[in-house]
């Protein structure tokens, strides 16, 4: 396994911690360069752990994209994998968001989605190029409360899909995965409520919640040559809970 990046430079984006954080780390530890892309300082730290560049900035800013391949191509020459794993939660039922709760998550979670990627896109090599885009189980089955995230998540599958049949010609392959529950800072306090234990962790099939290792395992495929005839495709990485969602006890029947 280890090795299946080496000579290839990757591009993460919320690398500061979780889920992105070990993303970085595992392809680092393929081989990878790897640009760690976040507007929290701590990204620094990690980059200087794993011997990578980091980049600090606003991904919902307009010139996010131009920044990152520049970067990207200014430390390593080469831009191969783009992963578009950065994303805000703490979301609101529809009749409590206003706008600037919905330009937030659809900025963010969705549109910085796009225009990185097409910003990045001309870089990518052809054949070879690689996208990854982290997207939700609730972007999937639904969740109330979530609306505008999980409506933002659903858009990045569907963005997965659409991009997938424009660069399938250019030997690109677009892909993603959706974490179920996963732990880390953006769920920490919502283990605590009562109905999200509920409604995510105990229906878990795998009767636990997620490592960020384990998606990054899952984003790491995506992006190998493990992976060459896989694209379009949106992998749950979510202990089951979307094809099953089932209690504790229940006896099946
Ligand atoms: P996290 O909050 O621990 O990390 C997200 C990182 O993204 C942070 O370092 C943050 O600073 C960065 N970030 C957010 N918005 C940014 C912006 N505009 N510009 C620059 N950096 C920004 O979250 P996580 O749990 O690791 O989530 C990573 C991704 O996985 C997100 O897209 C999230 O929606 C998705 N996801 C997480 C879970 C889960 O259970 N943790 C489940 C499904 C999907």
């Amino acid at each position: 396994m280890a090795g299946r990046f080496t000579g290839r430079a990757a591009v993460v984006t919320g690398a500061a911690r979780g889920i992105g954080e070990a993303t970085a780390r595992r392809f680092a530890a393929e081989g990878a360069r790897v640009l760690l892309a976040d507007r929290e300082p701590r990204v620094e730290e990690v980059a200087a752990e794993i011997d990578g560049s980091a980049l600090r900035l606003d991904l919902a800013d307009a010139d996010a994209g131009r920044q990152l391949a520049s970067a990207a191509l200014g430390a390593f020459g080469r831009l191969d994998v783009l992963v578009n794993n950065a994303g805000i939660g703490g979301s609101r039922p529809l009749a409590e968001s206003d706008d600037a709760l919905i330009d937030r998550f659809v900025d963010t979670n969705l549109k910085a989605v796009l225009r990185v990627t097409r910003d990045c896109l001309p870089h990518l090599p052809r054949p070879g190029g690689r996208i990854v885009n982290v997207a939700s189980v609730f972007g999937i089955a639904g969740y109330p409360g979530t609306t505008a995230y999980a409506v933002a998540k659903a858009g990045v599958a569907h963005f997965t899909r659409q991009l997938a049949g424009e660069v399938g010609p250019d030997g690109i392959t677009v892909n993603a995965v959706a974490p179920g529950l996963i732990e880390t800072a953006m769920t920490a306090g919502h283990l605590q409520r009562p109905h999200y234990r509920r409604a995510m962790l105990e229906p878990t099939p795998l009767r636990r919640a997620g490592r960020p290792e384990e998606v990054a395992a899952a984003v790491a495929f995506l992006a190998s040559d493990d992976a060459s005839f896989v694209t379009g495709q949106v992998l749950a990485v979510d202990g089951g809970w979307l094809v099953a969602r089932c209690p504790p006890g229940d006896d099946g029947a």
